[in-house]
């Protein structure tokens, strides 16, 4: 069997899919950090230097017919020699707080328009106050931006 364009499925800016495992009941995906980039300070964008990975996991959209995907990745703690800050480096959209990636939070919030949010979450095998946050944290970032646009223009 020959799978082609899996990479594709999980393109995070500085990380690259490490392996997938499949299972039927909850596939895990792991990332592994791009070694080539420097790390960049969130907060000013100077180079930070690394102090210890961390193990972390976060939800992600299903695969196949398999609702509950976990994604592995080791988010690297560093600290900025400029403004002296200790930060968390995750992939794309994914923070300390929520621990799902952005377009499963976006999923979530499509599926909210049409059923209930606590059915979201059974659907998803998720809790469904988990649901209500990926619900929340979708609509509250979305009308920032728009508000955002809205003084622009
Ligand atoms: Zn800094």
């Amino acid at each position: 069997m020959k799978v082609n364009g899996i990479r594709n499925l999980f393109q995070f800016s500085g990380w690259c899919l490490d392996r997938i495992e499949l299972d039927p009941v909850e596939p895990h995906v792991w990332l592994a950090r791009d070694g080539r980039p420097k790390l960049h300070c969130p907060t000013c964008g100077m180079i930070m230097s690394k102090n210890r990975k961390v193990d972390r996991t976060a939800h992600e959209l299903p695969m196949g017919i398999c609702t509950l995907v976990t994604l592995h990745y080791r988010a690297i703690q560093g600290r900025c020699r400029a403004c002296g800050r200790y930060s968390t480096i995750h992939p794309e959209h994914i923070t300390n707080q929520e621990e799902a990636t952005w377009r499963i939070r976006q999923f979530v919030a499509r599926l909210a328009r049409h059923m209930p949010l606590n059915r979201v979450g059974e659907f998803l095998g998720i809790h469904g106050t988990t649901a209500l946050c990926f619900y929340l944290w979708v609509n509250t970032t979305l009308s920032r931006t728009y508000s955002l646009l809205d003084q622009k223009t």
